[in-house]
């Protein structure tokens, strides 16, 4: 939750133009603007924390500003209705996000709740008249978590969208979202941050202290600044020193590994997303470590920082390593990271990576046939 708030506060200080790094889509919005040729829904997608978000609302200030600047694609700032957005009180700005505690997107926040079915919640709100000029916009947050019912409330409004409005969902994926969903939407993808431009964004804003920090942060980030904020965390340095000294004993304590890897994961929580990627972290720790090795037992340069080189010294160390041990080792883990996003239980496929790895890296002597 902290992660978010920074990052919502690091979003809040860029313009529209560089900072933010989606120049083509402001681009592409500006011409469809100019040719007045906006669509009534659109479905942005893009890895968690790239700004998609925030680009929405940035979108729908002036959209609803009425002395928005159609070249620059920004809203005045000091209008009514601009200070109404800024404050979160706009009458014309809907928006709808996952609470903290569900899993998905209540039908309620479509349609209102039992009491008042059909009399609150978005689709209600968005068919009524705009109060202060002339639309009304509705960012719908979290659009890959929408369950069936609410899915099919949300369809029946976007198939046939108030001639007012624009509605803009956010999903991570555009596979995540439901087909007949994806189908009535106009699709814009968000593309990652460059880590060379994402490091040098880190530092600017306070992120990462210095230069050296800032380049791991983003080479880990995905090209998200959102997600550079949550690694910014030192239990997450902490945990990779441990485990890599732990990566690094021979014969490897599987059950111990597993352990403080679900251990690190619990940490973040119980969303599935924060988790999931907590998980796809350990897996790129335990790449990167294998790598290393590999290029040690080659006596190849590396560009390991002191934790990592120390971790391979030991490693390197025990007899019976071979070099083809370590690359076993890489292909099983690249294996479980084309997987993780299918798996619902972290408990079930970490264990068993960690065993795979013990096995993989059995000197021949006590190995099993
Ligand atoms: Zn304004």
């Amino acid at each position: 939750m902290g992660a978010c708030g920074r990052q919502r506060v690091l979003f809040e200080n860029m313009a529209w133009q560089g900072v933010v790094g989606h120049d083509d889509v402001v681009e592409w919005f500006r011409r469809s603007m100019a040719r007045n040729r906006l669509a009534h829904t659109y479905l942005f997608t893009g890895p968690p924390g790239v700004g998609k978000r925030t680009f929405a609302e940035r979108l729908a200030r002036t959209l609803l500003c009425p002395a928005s600047d159609r070249h620059t694609l920004l809203p005045c700032g000091q209008c009514d209705s601009c200070r109404q957005a800024a404050a979160g009180t706009h009458p014309d700005l809907l928006m709808v996000s996952k609470p903290p505690d569900r899993n998905v997107l209540a039908i309620e926040l479509f349609v209102g709740g039992r009491d008042h079915r059909m009399q609150q919640g978005l689709c209600h709100d968005i068919g009524l008249k705009p109060f202060l000029g002339h639309r009304r916009v509705a960012i719908i947050d979290d659009a890959h978590d929408l369950n069936e019912e609410s899915a099919n409330c949300l369809l029946k409004t976007l198939e046939e969208p108030p001639p007012h409005s624009v509605i803009i969902l956010c999903a991570v994926s555009q596979e995540r979202v439901l087909a007949t969903i994806r189908s009535r939407c106009q699709w814009i993808r968000f593309g990652g941050l460059p880590s060379e431009a994402l490091a040098k964004l880190l530092l600017k804003q306070g992120v990462a202290e210095d230069r050296e920090s800032a380049e791991r942060l983003a080479a880990y980030a995905e090209g998200s600044l959102g997600r550079a904020a949550e690694l910014a965390d030192p239990q997450v340095w902490q945990f990779r020193r441990e485990l890599l000294a732990a990566l690094a004993e021979q014969p490897l304590n599987s059950v111990a590994l597993a352990d403080s890897a679900l251990k690190f994961v619990d940490q973040a929580g119980r969303e599935a997303v924060a988790r999931r990627r907590r998980g796809k972290l350990v897996v790129q720790f335990a790449i990167e470590f294998y790598r290393a090795l590999v290029r040690w037992l080659c006596d190849a340069p590396t560009s390991a920082d002191a934790d990592l080189a120390d971790a391979v010294a030991r490693a390197a160390r025990h007899s019976g390593i071979s070099g083809e041990m370590p690359i076993a080792c890489v292909d099983r883990c690249t294996d479980a990271l084309d997987h993780v996003d299918r798996y619902v239980h972290q408990g079930a496929w970490l264990p068993a990576l960690f065993d795979d790895l013990a096995r993989i890296l059995q000197p021949a002597s006590t190995a099993r046939s």
